[in-house]
């Protein structure tokens, strides 16, 4: 063979290479994302056996229930490490995979894969659907999935028992700008300019919710600015936060970065 032969050999392979590291890195980052939520749903379930939520329990199943707690919050920590991981992975040079989808159909299911969180939190999301049909979005799904679950977790892991969320989507020159409103701890004034920083947490939120990663908000603004959306928040603390984020509409057919 060539030098010239072995050359364009040796690109193809890397190519090919470079679309298999790709298509691992979605896998994963989906996988985990569903496996954390099932996780972390069936954790609320057993933590209401713990509290006697749902009647005393005997020595012997409350001490099974402990160890199936303690089992779950492993398991979630190491969901949560293969995330930041793979996060991390993310973040490097990455195509996006644009396609027209619905986005209520999305929000919907996004808000569905939480019940079991929202059920044992006695929790509830409202979702304040627009009259008319709304205009189908051109986004990566998957993206969007992941941002969805995201500030969703959030909302709900640093809101108080019976609260409630309110998720909304508007209009807005060419973007669908979707809000998720809580009534929860809040964000702290020091917090307000951090919490898009890798890695940050407040201090408040790590005493609600002791895993946690504070990669989130990172990984989200990301996604969101890769698609030349916006995404900011209003917050009053101890009496809620709202997040807003706006994505491109199909009419807008405004290019995406391809970068994450
Ligand atoms: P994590 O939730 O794993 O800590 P995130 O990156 O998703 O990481 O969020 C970063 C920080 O932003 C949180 O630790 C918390 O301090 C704050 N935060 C995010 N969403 C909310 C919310 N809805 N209400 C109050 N604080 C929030």
């Amino acid at each position: 063979m060539g030098k010239d032969d072995l050359i364009k050999s040796l690109q193809e392979k890397n190519d090919r290479l470079e679309k298999l590291c790709l298509a691992k890195t979605d896998i994963v980052s989906i996988s985990a994302h569903q496996i954390r939520t099932s996780l972390s749903a069936s954790r609320w379930i057993i933590k209401m056996f713990l509290d006697g939520d749902l009647g005393e329990l005997t020595a012997e199943q409350e001490n099974l229930m402990k160890r199936a707690y303690e089992d779950n919050v492993r398991a979630i920590e190491i969901v949560s490490e293969l995330l930041l991981a793979n996060k991390t992975e993310d973040t490097e040079e990455k195509k996006y995979n644009l396609e027209e989808f619905d986005i209520i159909e999305l929000i919907n299911d996004s808000i569905f894969d939480f019940s079991g969180e929202t059920y044992s939190h006695e929790e509830e999301i409202i979702f304040l659907k627009p009259e008319t049909k709304f205009p189908m979005i051109y986004a990566d799904k998957e993206k969007i999935r992941i941002v969805l679950q995201n500030l969703i977790e959030n909302a709900i892991k640093y809101s108080n028992k019976k609260g409630k969320i309110f998720i909304a989507i508007k209009e807005e020159n060419g973007f669908a700008e979707v809000s998720i409103k809580d009534t929860g701890i809040g964000i702290s004034e020091e917090g307000k300019a951090k919490i898009f920083e890798r890695f940050y947490r407040d201090p408040e939120a790590k005493k609600k919710e002791a895993t946690g990663t504070g990669i989130g908000l990172f990984t989200t603004k990301k996604i969101i600015e890769n698609h030349n959306g916006k995404i900011w928040f209003e917050s009053k603390q101890n009496q809620g936060t709202t997040f807003f984020f706006t994505i491109p509409q199909k009419s807008a057919q405004i290019p995406c970065t391809n970068t994450l």
